[in-house]
């Protein structure tokens, strides 16, 4: 494991130097611009989980000193990624393996009858999960603008009818990077008597969410996007209805007690709280792991992060711009506030062919194909029947043919100039 030399602390990422062969034998150092995916994790990250490393033990209940003080770093973790989303009180933190669980883990909660409203332009991970018995979901065609996004859920919550609602949001998109205008939903949703849930997976990395001025009723992220490693993710908010849920996994954790009744039934009763969704032996290492990013972050500032990034989505966009066979993809038209994401196609090539040769001949990691987002990218790609079957599955069409998939390229903390510019040299 190599560790960053360009070092812009407290945000120094891990990786940036990795050395890669390209086809020619040639070495060159890797350019990471597959961030969207996911992040490189922080030094600061790094360095906090391997302080605490040699100390884990038992969560929960062990009597033994190395249990408490883990049972403690576990809780505080809790308690720092609550400060991290501006939490309300009596809203609850429920640590889970990823972004798609989260949300996952909320439509098991729904009361029965819930109407689902989703545009049809988000992650798979927030338009599948509600696909389920007693819930209804309506898709919303893709709005070509804020004001068009707003009008059209209110018009479709204005015809719902009664009974518990959900609007789910993604924050900003995974494809384009755009901004979705969350507040106004939200006023919106909340208005017509819908709840809201943001999806915030490609927002909190970027990002400030503060929950308490969003207003929305949940938000979901993933720890590997926010420059924590893989396996752990949250979903917070509201209480009444996780509580009132069955448990997302049966087990020890999710129990108060379990006694045996007298017909020879077992009956259960369930903790109220994050426990109650967090049964087994939780991955306390991810939640300390993205406590220590929200920290990091936190310290580090927003604002400066945001203020860099947003030199390189300049210089990224101009650079594109210049080249006349690019086309940028774009929901809310190409001059819209995004995030360190983009996605494009260019004329006469075929995208994963395009990727493959930046990764051979010039050491670059971007991503091909429909991003886990098809109904999204095939509006943006003009044409229904780009349809392959998997998320990034290879590209069928010909070169020279319209495009079936599209590159994205995206960064963060950590990304040097140089990998924007060798990017945009070699495209
Ligand atoms: N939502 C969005 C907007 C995403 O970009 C992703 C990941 N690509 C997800 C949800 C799912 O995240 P995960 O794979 O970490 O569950």
């Amino acid at each position: 494991m190599t560790v960053s030399t360009d070092v812009r602390a407290p945000l120094a990422v891990l990786g940036h130097d990795v050395q890669v062969p390209l086809a020619s034998g040639e070495k060159v150092t890797y350019a990471a611009l597959d961030y969207a995916a996911s992040a490189p994790a922080l030094q600061r990250v790094w360095d906090d989980v391997a302080a605490y490393a040699p100390y884990y033990g038992s969560v929960h209940r062990g009597a033994g000193y190395l249990s408490q003080l883990s049972t403690d770093l576990f809780e505080q973790s809790r308690r720092t990624v609550a400060d991290f989303l501006d939490l309300r009180d009596g809203d609850q933190v429920v640590f889970t393996r990823a972004t798609t669980d989260s949300l996952n883990l909320l439509a098991g909660a729904l009361p029965a009858g819930t109407r689902v409203f989703a545009f049809e332009t988000e992650h798979h991970a927030s338009l599948l999960p509600w696909r389920r018995e007693g819930v209804t979901v309506q898709y919303l065609r893709a709005p070509r603008s804020h004001g068009e996004a707003v009008a059209a859920l209110d018009e479709a919550l204005a015809a719902a009818a009664d009974g518990p609602k959900l609007f789910c949001v993604t924050g900003a998109s995974n494809v384009t990077g755009e901004l979705w205008p969350v507040a106004e939903l939200t006023g919106v949703a909340h208005r017509r008597g819908a709840r809201v849930v943001l999806d915030a997976a490609q927002l909190a990395p970027h990002h400030r969410v503060s929950v308490r001025e969003l207003d929305v009723d949940w938000v979901a992220f993933s720890g590997h996007k926010l420059y924590a490693p893989f396996g752990a993710g949250v979903l917070a908010g509201r209480s009444d209805w996780l509580d009132a849920a069955q448990p997302y996994l049966a087990g020890g954790g999710a129990s108060r007690t379990v006694a045996r009744e007298a017909d020879g039934s077992v009956a259960v009763e369930w903790h109220a709280g994050p426990a109650r969704h967090e049964a087994g032996s939780p991955n306390v290492i991810g939640a300390y792991a993205i406590a220590a990013a929200c920290r990091a972050l936190t310290e580090a500032g927003f604002e400066a992060l945001e203020r860099r990034e947003q030199q390189l989505v300049a210089r990224l966009r101009d650079g594109l711009a210049a080249i006349p066979e690019v086309k940028v993809l774009s929901l809310f038209g190409e001059d819209a506030a995004r995030v360190g994401v983009l996605s494009f196609v260019v004329r006469g090539w075929n995208s994963s062919h395009f990727s493959a040769a930046l990764s051979a001949e010039y050491g670059i990691g971007v991503r091909d194909g429909l991003f886990c987002a098809h109904p999204l990218v095939r509006t943006l790609l003009g044409g229904e029947d780009a349809a392959p079957s998997e998320c990034g599955a290879p590209e069928p069409s010909l070169p020279g043919e319209r495009s079936l998939n599209a590159i994205r390229v995206s960064f963060g903390a950590g990304t040097p100039e140089e990998h924007v510019d060798r990017f945009l040299a070699a495209v």
